[in-house]
């Protein structure tokens, strides 16, 4: 018995009481979701009622209607256009029929799950400007549910209740300082009528933390802080008190404190036999720990707790448990949100309750889930800022070239910001005892940035240079160093501590992934595949086309007996954003259809004809500019621009590309957007807090020269 036995659990005392919820409010009324259901999730195949699947968060269905040996019969059931043309990350939930999910901008949709019919549909009218609070897109992960109600996180830190059979909004709350630079996006989960959501925005100084809200009337519960403020007490918690001393300096304090990071954006995952809430904490803020906490020298000093940890919590109370930290004095944004699992599984021939993550800093990790020991951890990509990690101690062996402070030469360090697997979840096959990873190469440039200051204002800002990181504009070398980006399907055996099978795929930023007791593993692909490996062996079975980039993870259920499987497809997020748009196209076309797609065995509809790419010709103005202007242009777009805009002016395949805007010869209209907010309503917001204008007219500048460099490369491109 290799899965959690959650079956046998729901049947004997729960660890909470149902039914807790106030006067008035019957989770089970009307076949909601209640605690017994959540508890039996992963048994209940035809519906999928939780962000992973269950509380274990596999993402493994016990369906096997569609198998190894006729996946090939699977077709095109039909499909839904979404009115958001950015990335789609979520998750869809299915109860009862019924198909709900969310998409960029927060939005909601409910669906007919076997025939496609519409039946509701939520805006939360998140304000465009919002967008620019945002590291990764303005995407949304998805939806708990608890009794009647859906749960949604808002771009703009609300949560929100809906009627599950009308979308109509049931209560809402504000979960943030909306003065400051947090976002929601990840999906809440529900322990025992408490709803759990965290926050992101680690890369604009905010604090992080995660806090617990009554799914009855939206009453926070209780809120648990994973970085210190500076100001801890004798009357502050113990483990914050004991964190505060692994931050080295006062930068945490006071008014122009710095608020540390370590937000909750993603994983979590629920033992109920040990009662116990596991939550992947991010990066610090700013990246560089010579500036978060700079010790006696200012080069920077200490683990910085919990930054870049697991941490375990007691889910009624919030209290501490225990934590792991995958990365002390976390430097290089190397987040451990990604993706919890838990299973259970022999290990030196002992029965080990595990928990199991395949963080940023390319260490796939094997934790004791009730005590937090140290079981394992191995490199999944290639990792050059680690030779390994102490056996002993848990600690990483760390290469003291990729460490960068203040001043210094850079360092190509890989994994990157990216990481080596991101936020797409991955799945888990016990039959196998397989864990699928979707995991990609993309090293990272980190060069020293000398006189960093905090700006919460506007842009991101995180204590290194990321303008010295790109690329000359030489398209063979351009085209050399994005040869050197993978992606990879890794089916990695966490007892041999190694791959057992990997696929290659086009290039990084695969979707999340789906196993099934067909002996299936379901990926979309960045190269606009939908595709079924075997869950073995790795072997291909079946593809379909689906005209865009698909990065959300799909799901499978039943209606009426009959086996589904759906995806979100629709290109975004933070590698489509600042991925080199000329040599995407170069490759394959890589864009925006954000389109719901659900298929079942024998089914025949198709999409409608791809529609052609828009190939807006590179026509900038001359370049006049004095290179003292292209270079403070340049340093300001590396700032405030290119996280949205591609490093380099080079044109993501997601939003505009500024060497072809129309407004580019044109300074006052070109003000008129980044100084007066004129597309703020399209996520373009007014910079004015943060840049004067003449900075501005310095980064339109700075595109202008580069539209230049480029157009003066297109015979050599059309080579
Ligand atoms: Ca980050």
């Amino acid at each position: 018995m290799k899965r959690l036995a959650l079956a046998a659990l729901a049947a004997m005392a729960l660890p909470f009481t149902l039914g807790s919820c106030g006067e008035g409010y019957e989770p089970a009324a009307n076949g909601g979701i209640d605690g017994a259901r959540l508890l039996n999730a992963q048994a209940d195949g035809a519906n999928w009622i939780s962000y992973g699947r269950d509380y274990a968060e596999q993402r493994f269905s016990p369906l096997a209607q569609i198998t190894t040996e006729n996946v090939g019969e699977l077709g095109l059931a039909w499909a839904a256009d979404m009115d958001t043309a950015r990335g789609q990350e979520a998750t869809p939930l299915v109860m009862d029929g019924r198909l709900y999910l969310t998409t960029a901008w927060s939005k909601v949709k409910a669906f007919d799950a076997a025939t496609g019919e519409p039946l509701w549909s939520f805006d939360p009218q998140v304000p465009g400007e919002t967008a620019v609070k945002a590291c990764c897109d303005v995407v949304n992960r998805g939806l708990a549910a608890w009794g009647d109600r859906l749960f949604l996180g808002t771009l703009d830190g609300r949560l929100v209740a809906l009627d599950r059979d009308t979308g109509a909004v049931v209560w809402e709350t504000v979960t943030v300082d909306q003065s400051k630079s947090y976002t929601v996006t990840g999906a809440p989960r529900v322990i025992d009528g408490k709803v759990i959501i965290g926050n992101g925005g680690a890369e604009f100084g905010v604090r992080g933390y995660i806090a617990a809200y009554d799914a009855v009337d939206g009453e926070e519960l209780w809120r648990f802080y994973t970085v210190p403020d500076g100001e801890e007490t004798e009357g502050s918690p113990e483990y914050l008190r004991e964190a505060a001393a692994t931050w080295e300096g006062d930068t945490l304090t006071g008014e122009d404190g710095i608020g540390g990071g370590g937000t909750v954006w993603d994983a979590m995952a629920y033992d109920p036999e040990l009662d116990l809430l596991y939550i992947g904490v991010g990066n610090g803020s700013p990246w560089n720990r010579a500036y978060r906490s700079p010790g006696a020298d200012g080069r920077g000093e200490g683990d910085n707790l919990y930054l870049s940890s697991i941490v375990a919590l007691r889910p009624s109370t919030g209290e501490y448990v225990w934590h792991y930290q995958t990365t002390p004095g976390e430097t290089w944004d190397f987040t451990a949100t990604q993706h919890i699992m838990l299973a259970d599984m022999e290990i030196g021939g002992r029965e080990r309750q595990v928990l199991m993550q395949a963080p940023k800093n390319g260490f796939f990790y094997v934790l004791d889930r009730a005590t937090g020991e140290f079981i394992s951890g191995d490199p999944y990509v290639t990792v050059n800022w680690a030779t390994g990690i102490d056996p002993e101690t848990g600690r990483p062996i760390e290469n003291p070239e990729t460490r960068i402070d203040r001043t210094g030469q850079p360092a190509m360090v890989t994994p990157g910001a990216l990481g080596g697997h991101n936020w797409h979840p991955m799945a888990y096959h016990p039959g196998e005892n397989l864990v699928y990873i979707p995991a990609f190469e993309a090293g990272m440039v980190y060069a020293p940035q000398a006189d960093w200051k905090p700006d919460r204002a506007r842009g991101f800002n995180v204590g290194f240079d990321l303008g010295a990181g790109d690329l000359p504009p030489d398209l063979g070398f351009r085209r050399q160093v994005a040869g050197t980006l993978r992606g990879m399907l890794v089916a990695w055996d966490p007892v041999a501590k190694k791959a057992r099978w990997s696929v290659e795929h086009e290039g990084p930023w695969n979707g999340g992934l789906l196993a099934t007791a067909g002996g299936l593993v379901f990926q979309g692909t960045a190269g606009s595949d939908f595709k079924a490996f075997d869950a073995a062996s790795g072997e291909e079975l079946w593809s379909f086309a689906a005209q865009t980039g698909i990065v959300a993870p799909p799901v499978t259920y039943t209606v009426d007996g009959q086996q589904y499987v759906a995806v979100l497809a629709g290109w975004g997020g933070a590698y489509a954003l600042s991925v080199d748009g000329d040599l995407m196209k170069a490759k394959a076309p890589v864009r925006n259809i954000s389109r719901l797609l659900v298929f079942r065995l024998g089914a025949m509809a198709a999409l409608p004809p791809e529609p052609a790419l828009a190939d807006i010709p590179l026509d900038p103005p001359p370049s006049r500019a004095s290179a003292q202007t292209i270079a403070l242009g340049k340093a300001k777009y590396a700032r405030y621009c290119a996280v949205c805009h591609a490093p380099g002016a080079v044109g993501s395949t997601v939003l505009p590309d500024l060497r072809r805007s129309g407004t580019l010869g044109n300074k006052a209209a070109w003000l008129s957007v980044v100084h007066d907010g004129l597309l703020k309503d399209n996520g373009m917001a007014s910079f004015a807090e943060s840049l004067s204008k003449e900075e501005m007219d310095a980064i339109r500048e700075y595109v202008i020269a580069r539209a230049n460099e480029d157009k003066a490369m297109e015979p050599q491109a059309a080579d």
